[in-house]
């Protein structure tokens, strides 16, 4: 995408709800699976505020919520609360969220993103711990929201947990906000906190945005809300970024509000008033105690981070001396790292396998439609197919076909290599002798070598045949040039 030029300098920053990864809701034992189920079967009357019930802190939610704070570096906070936010809308039954406000989980630490120019730090504000609304679900004909004639209300995903983590205004650019949350998604998937998935909402992101005035001091912010992909969030802040400009170009000012992106159209429109914190009326949640962390469980919960993807991204580096663009594509999701890791494991030349993994992988994956947990190929298999490779006992566009059937039909090695174009070997009989001639020839030291019986662990043999498959350029078969190499050397 091409450089957004503003005539003033854009400040950004960003609030991403992430819906944790847990199997029961944040105040109640209803469970979080609402995707597709029957309206308001996913429910119970903590959940639905019926009165008199009270709320239970789902614990693995917090433990959840202080694992993606460690992650930001941020601090875990010994002693955080809950607050009622109050607004009056049919989402919310209670007419209140529960929502930390004053007293969050973690606060202060950061993000390093690839900046527009160079690495960059994004300062994290906070993270913290708020249940998710019901939703409503306008039954217009023609899909739309405005023009129907009543409004139907789900709260199965009412109470569902969601941490928010807010950064400081450090981002410059479209490019730089769309980066951000790559890498907290990113992020969130390496701890098994969300899986961060945006169609399905369990990642949601609202972007506030300003333009510098002329004297560097910040402008009015504008936030903007209802983008729903990557690109969207891009094509919102460069709509937002154009209108601001013009706006303020033509002597106008910006209003403080909140504004809601059009995917269709293009554009954004303005929904209400930005809010204050008054216009909430928040007030501490009596009927939850405080949230303890002692110490030693933020110890604990520090042990159990795993390696994290710029360390990974170090470590793949450091270890297996890849390019950087190779690395950000292994690394991308860890369970393709860790199967990258285990070709390697296995006896793999790491470049190699790195390639094979990055286009022929990746390749079968897209074809197919799954991801790499249900790719059938085992690490170990995959590794020999690289190894014969490398080796020069299959070519590479024989080793594309065995990859193929080994995937298609699930069958051995062996079997896909006897079956792909390797067996079909065009170069056989006399023509193959002819070539091994050529090259018994040309290697005549080596030759040498093998025939006083000093090449005892068959090495050079190897050699031989290694050059004798690189030569006839996958048109022989391995097992043939081998046996036809012994008859000729004699062994
Ligand atoms: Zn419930």
């Amino acid at each position: 995408m091409g450089v957004i030029k503003s005539a003033r300098p854009v400040v950004i920053g960003l609030e991403v709800h992430l819906q944790l990864n847990t199997s029961s809701k944040l105040f109640c034992s209803c469970s979080t699976d609402y995707i597709g189920r029957t309206p308001n079967t996913n429910v119970c009357p903590i959940c639905l505020a019926v009165p008199g019930t009270l709320p239970i802190i789902n614990d693995r939610a917090v433990a959840l919520g202080a694992r993606m704070g460690l992650g930001l570096h941020c601090e875990i906070q010994n002693y955080s609360n809950f607050h009622r936010k109050n607004y009056f809308y049919p989402d919310l039954p209670k007419a209140y969220q529960i929502t930390q406000y004053e007293l969050p989980i973690a606060v202060g630490g950061y993000m390093d993103i690839e900046g527009d120019g160079g690495p960059k730090r994004v300062r994290i504000h906070h993270l913290h711990l708020e249940e998710d609304a019901g939703k409503l679900v306008h039954p217009t004909t023609d899909g739309r929201m405005t023009g129907a004639a009543y409004s139907l209300v789900d709260y199965n995903r009412g109470g569902v947990p969601l941490s928010e983590v807010v950064s400081e205004p450090d981002m410059s650019s479209p490019a730089e906000a769309r980066e951000y949350v790559t890498r907290l998604r990113q992020l969130a998937r390496y701890l098994d906190v969300s899986d961060g998935e945006m169609e399905s909402g369990s990642l949601r992101v609202d972007a506030n945005i300003s333009l510098s005035n002329a004297d560097g001091s910040l402008g009015t912010r504008v936030e903007i809300k209802n983008m729903n992909s990557f690109k969207s969030i891009e094509r919102a802040l460069e709509y937002e970024i154009g209108r601001q400009n013009k706006v303020l170009a033509s002597g106008g000012r910006i209003i403080q509000e909140t504004r809601l992106w059009d995917d269709s159209e293009g554009v954004t429109r303005s929904m209400r008033n930005k809010e204050t914190a008054s216009d909430y009326r928040y007030y501490p949640e009596m009927d939850l105690a405080p949230i303890v962390i002692t110490d030693e469980e933020i110890e604990k919960f520090k042990e159990d981070i795993p390696e994290l993807p710029w360390e990974k991204r170090e470590r793949f580096a450091r270890d297996f001396g890849l390019s950087k663009e190779e690395i950000s594509v292994l690394t991308e999701q860890k369970e393709l790292a860790a199967y990258y890791e285990g070709v390697v494991n296995a006896g793999a030349p790491p470049e190699r396998a790195a390639n094979w993994v990055r286009m022929e992988v990746l390749r079968v994956i897209n074809e197919a439609g799954c991801s790499i947990t249900g790719f059938g190929v085992k690490p170990a298999v995959l590794a020999e197919l690289v190894r014969k490779i490398e080796n020069r006992e299959l070519s590479n566009t024989v080793g594309k076909d065995v990859l193929d059937l080994l995937v298609k039909d699930g069958c051995s090695l062996e079997d896909a290599i006897n079956r792909s174009g390797a067996s079909s070997a065009k170069l056989t009989g006399s023509s193959l002798d002819g070539l091994i001639a050529t090259v018994m020839e040309a290697n005549a030291d080596v030759v040498g070598v093998i025939k006083s019986g000093q090449d005892k662990k068959g090495g050079k043999a190897k050699f031989l045949h290694g050059l004798i498959m690189k030569e006839s350029r996958g048109q022989a078969d391995p097992k043939e040039a081998a046996e036809a190499l012994s008859r000729m050397l004699e062994l």
